[in-house]
């Protein structure tokens, strides 16, 4: 039985990013089942921390796990993505890309930072994001490779330095793990 990875939009995302994640993974990740699911989720009021304007990363990303549990009988074999418009963060950071729960099966892109004028810039960073919160829903740590996706990006102008590929050491990572990557996606 293959794995099955739902792509969730999250509030008001629009659908051609929410595509785009669910394309990007469906080529890297060729043995997965990805799966693109109605909602929105709407995540709870609570996640919001109204002073800073943004929302917390983490408790979005647990109650996206709860709900696809619940409405999309997501369990064993099963993870989900969620697709957000909004600007995230956890204590600590100003805010973040994205974030990977691998215990609850859950990450989220938040794309509010990756936007910019140019719709191809903006999506290239959409799978960039994508593809590293996955890969670290599946196990993997940062890497140092800059051009690897599992590079750690603390600004978009690191986000657009690295690519939308794992390096050697990640894909044999990720190989150990049982999961193949894409041709497309190998660097
Ligand atoms: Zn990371
Ligand atoms: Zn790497």
């Amino acid at each position: 039985m293959s794995r099955k990875l739902l792509v969730a939009p999250v509030h008001l995302i629009d659908r051609k990013t929410v595509g785009e994640a669910r394309r990007v993974l469906a080529s890297a990740f060729p043995d997965f089942e990805v799966t693109p699911v109605e909602g929105p989720y709407i995540p709870e009021i609570e996640a919001y921390d109204g002073i800073r304007g943004q929302w917390r990363a983490d408790a979005v990303a647990y109650g996206l796990a709860m709900w696809a549990r619940r409405t999309h009988g997501c369990r064993d074999r099963c993870m989900v993505l969620g697709v957000s418009p909004d600007d995230g963060y956890v204590p600590g950071l100003n805010f973040v890309f994205g974030i990977a729960l691998p215990l609850a099966g859950s990450a989220v892109i938040f794309t509010y930072r990756l936007r910019t004028s140019s719709l191809e810039r903006y999506l290239e960073r959409v799978r960039k994001e994508v593809l590293h919160e996955v890969g670290h829903l599946l196990g993997l740590g940062h890497c140092r490779v800059r051009k690897c996706v599992m590079s750690f990006s603390n600004s978009v102008f690191e986000v657009d330095l690295k690519t939308d590929k794992f390096c050697a050491a990640c894909a044999a990572r990720l190989k150990r793990l049982g999961v193949e990557v894409g041709q497309d996606h190998l660097l």
